[in-house]
């Protein structure tokens, strides 16, 4: 079976790795480099809290139990980062509401529980205790995050081994289709892919990609920030959500910073709107826009203060109109099969395992029933797109 996954991130690299395993001729086109659309601009926490209904938990619980053990087959493994997540809130609505998030998930057998400020200074030495006053603290030992770039360059090594093409600078431009099949993809070079099927993960250009074929994937693509340190001599060892910012080691004695604030003020396009720039290979996020994050920051950590910036990062976040991940087949083009999700560093193992399974196998998996296309059959969906200046 000749297929042709359309993505180089998470997702479009897990589908590959697996799908080569199993015995597919894949070839994967990328028009950027392999991780470097939204995947690169990820906070990329695995974890599987507030993701209801309980279809939703559960892709994210077999998420993470796929990178523990997909990273338990190597003898190293790069990419993988546990340590949990601690996160605490200060009075206010927002710590009944981290109570409630907590015993929903027990209840679903998620660990996680309340903690004190000196078992967080244990783990977590140089957060300033004065930024734990009156904190409620909540941690989610089996939580943690990917390294994704590191993810995405082992996972298409998996699937060379297997005998897949990987494909970048590759721009997909178009189908030839034959009665309700895609026959070959088009690239702007003008050369063209034979293919049986054709997985569209494509990311936040999903919706794109379907128009080919006249079809709309409904989703948004929501902007979403991050700030990136140069080295600092502090040590951060997991994921960190204080009120107001959110943190994590991002390699090299960096911090990746994330708020999403700053994110929603992007959507409203006032305020810190103004630094975004669109670019012609994106949009670029001013880093001087990011001093409340880092003030923040520097609150929680007192060695962060005044730290280099070593680089801004903006991306959209591929989110479907309900918030669910759109997994399968379900077009009325019979051998196009879509893959567009938020919470993707969290999923993506799961998912590539899966989809492998039901590409492969040419039999509907029961588990993505809630996940289908279909659900949006009959009802009106605008696919509405978020506007820059
Ligand atoms: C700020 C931010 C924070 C986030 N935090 C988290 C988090 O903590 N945890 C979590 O699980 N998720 C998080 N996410 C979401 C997660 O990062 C995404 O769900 C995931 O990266 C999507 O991966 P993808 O492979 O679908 O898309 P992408 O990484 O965007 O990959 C799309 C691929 O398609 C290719 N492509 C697009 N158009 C074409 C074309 N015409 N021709 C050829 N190739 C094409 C691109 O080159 C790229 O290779 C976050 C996202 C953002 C922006």
């Amino acid at each position: 079976m000749k297929v042709v996954v359309i993505g180089a991130g998470v997702i479009g690299s897990a589908i590959a790795a697996n799908l080569s395993e199993r015995g597919a001729d894949v070839t994967v086109l990328s028009r950027e480099h392999p991780g470097a659309a939204t995947s690169l601009c990820s906070f990329a926490w695995y974890n599987a809290l507030q993701k209801y209904p309980v279809e939703y938990i559960d892709m994210n619980v077999n998420g993470m139990r796929c990178h523990a053990q997909y990273a338990a087959r190597f003898v190293s493994a790069p990419w993988y980062h546990k340590g949990g997540n601690i996160e605490w809130t200060v009075g206010g609505e927002h710590a009944d509401d981290q109570i409630k998030v907590m015993k929903d998930m027990q209840a679903f057998g998620y660990k996680g529980r309340l903690i004190t400020a000196k078992e967080v200074l244990a783990l977590e030495p140089d957060i300033a205790p004065a930024a734990l006053k009156d904190a409620q603290i909540v941690y989610y030992p089996d939580e943690g995050w990917i390294d994704v770039v590191l993810l995405v360059a082992r996972l298409l090594a998996d699937a060379r081994s297997f005998g897949a093409k990987i494909v970048t600078g590759a721009e997909v431009t178009g189908f030839d289709a034959v009665g309700d099949r895609i026959s070959a993809v088009r690239l702007a070079d003008g050369s063209k892919i034979e293919a049986d099927v054709v997985v569209n993960a494509a990311g936040p250009a999903a919706d794109d990609i379907a128009a080919y074929v006249g079809h709309s994937v409904p989703m948004t693509q929501e902007p979403g920030t991050q700030v990136y340190t140069g080295p600092v001599a502090i040590t951060i060892d997991r994921v960190i959500h204080a009120p107001g910012i959110s943190m994590r080691p991002d390699g090299g004695g960096r911090v990746c910073l994330h708020n999403h604030g700053i994110d929603r003020e992007i959507k409203k396009g006032t305020g810190i709107d103004d630094q975004i720039v669109k670019t012609a290979s994106g949009y670029s996020f001013d880093v001087k826009a990011a001093g409340p994050m880092l003030e923040r920051a520097a609150a929680v950590y007192p060695g962060l203060a005044n730290p280099v910036v070593e680089t801004a990062r903006i991306a959209l976040r591929p989110i479907p109109k309900d918030r669910w991940p759109i997994i399968g087949f379900g077009s009325s083009t019979s051998n196009l099969y879509t893959t567009v999700m938020h919470s993707g560093v969290s999923q993506c193992l799961w998912v590539g395992q899966i989809v492998g399974q039901e590409i492969s196998s040419g039999k509907e998996v029961d588990y993505l029933k809630s996940f289908r296309l279909s659900r949006f059959a009959g009802r009106v969906v605008e696919t509405v797109k978020v506007v820059h200046r």
